[in-house]
């Protein structure tokens, strides 16, 4: 900002900003906003494609600024890895998600709770029993829980990743894979990687009924994960007429906005409420 003294604070407006500033004040607002607990999840419904049922839901995280509105997640998130509070806000994250997955199962519904985790939370020495004192605070049962992690992170640090899922497994949790088929590693990590689920990136998805050389990477991937007793579920399902294509691949899951947008907690439970009585 040139102009210094009183009228400096307007100068952060977004747009009169340089890219660096505009970090610097996401970052300090990020900080605030975790202070006072600011932060949202929404819920994406994830859905068993043999019975239509709903089994399983992701938590993504929703933030909303008085100043600069509400800002996607894409955003924020490289900015909390970068400074750190990424650890902070995805503690938060995961406590959140378990307490409401566990008030699902008291009422009725054991639906399984999506968490993203960051590769900074994940490579951590102390994450595996973080996740088990989120488990015990909420007496959440832990196969309830999946951990969302994409390929590349857990091909940083190989060993470390390795011993990190298997003490996870050893929990019970679950581990999906994130983002399927996106990264730059071979399959071979998949033989020694214990992993319950795929998620197939939105990206093969979108095209698939007009794109042959999607379709070939989708029908490789299911029948890879069930070769290896894994599931899928197909992510960014938008439209009704990829239904047959992925039923007939015998794909397990699907989630997108087809079925529905991320939604409120609240609505969630509402929604599945309704689903039961009728
Ligand atoms: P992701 O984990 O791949 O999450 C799926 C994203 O796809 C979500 O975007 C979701 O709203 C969007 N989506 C769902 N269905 C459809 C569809 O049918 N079509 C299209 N085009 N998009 C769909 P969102 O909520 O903006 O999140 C973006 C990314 O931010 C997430 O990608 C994830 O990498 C990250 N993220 C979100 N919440 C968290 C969190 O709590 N912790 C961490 N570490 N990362 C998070
Ligand atoms: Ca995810
Ligand atoms: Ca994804
Ligand atoms: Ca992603």
């Amino acid at each position: 900002a040139k102009e210094m003294g009183r009228d400096s604070y307007k100068s952060y407006a977004p747009q009169l900003t340089t890219k660096y500033d505009q970090k610097l004040l996401i970052e300090k607002k990020l900080r605030h906003a975790l202070e006072l607990r600011s932060f949202e999840l929404f819920y994406q419904p994830q859905v068993d494609l043999k019975n239509q049922q709903v089994v399983g839901a992701e938590a993504l995280l929703r933030w909303h600024d008085k100043e600069l509105g509400t800002l996607p997640p894409d955003v924020f998130i490289p900015i909390a890895e970068k400074s750190g509070l990424i650890i902070q806000i995805g503690d938060w994250v995961l406590e959140e998600a378990c307490r409401e997955a566990k008030t699902w199962a008291d009422n009725g519904q054991a639906l399984r709770v999506g968490v993203n985790i960051s590769p900074l939370q994940f490579q951590r020495p102390d994450f595996v029993n973080k996740v088990k004192k989120v488990l015990q605070r909420t007496g959440l049962d832990p196969s309830l829980l999946d951990l969302e992690i994409t390929e590349n992170d857990l091909l940083y640090h190989q060993e470390e990743s390795l011993d990190t899922l298997r003490r996870l497994k050893a929990e019970g949790i679950r581990i999906s894979i994130d983002d399927f088929g996106t990264g730059y590693s071979s399959l071979s990590y998949l033989r020694q990687f214990p992993v319950d689920t795929l998620k197939i990136d939105k990206s093969f998805i979108k095209d698939v009924l007009m794109n042959k050389k999607d379709q070939a990477i989708v029908t490789s991937i299911i029948q890879l994960a069930h070769n290896m007793k894994m599931r899928v579920i197909a992510e960014g399902v938008e439209t009704k007429n990829m239904l047959p294509f992925l039923f007939e691949q015998q794909c397990d899951e699907m989630q997108g906005f087809l079925y529905s947008r991320p939604v409120p907690a609240a609505s969630l439970a509402e929604y599945m409420e309704a689903s039961r009585s009728a």
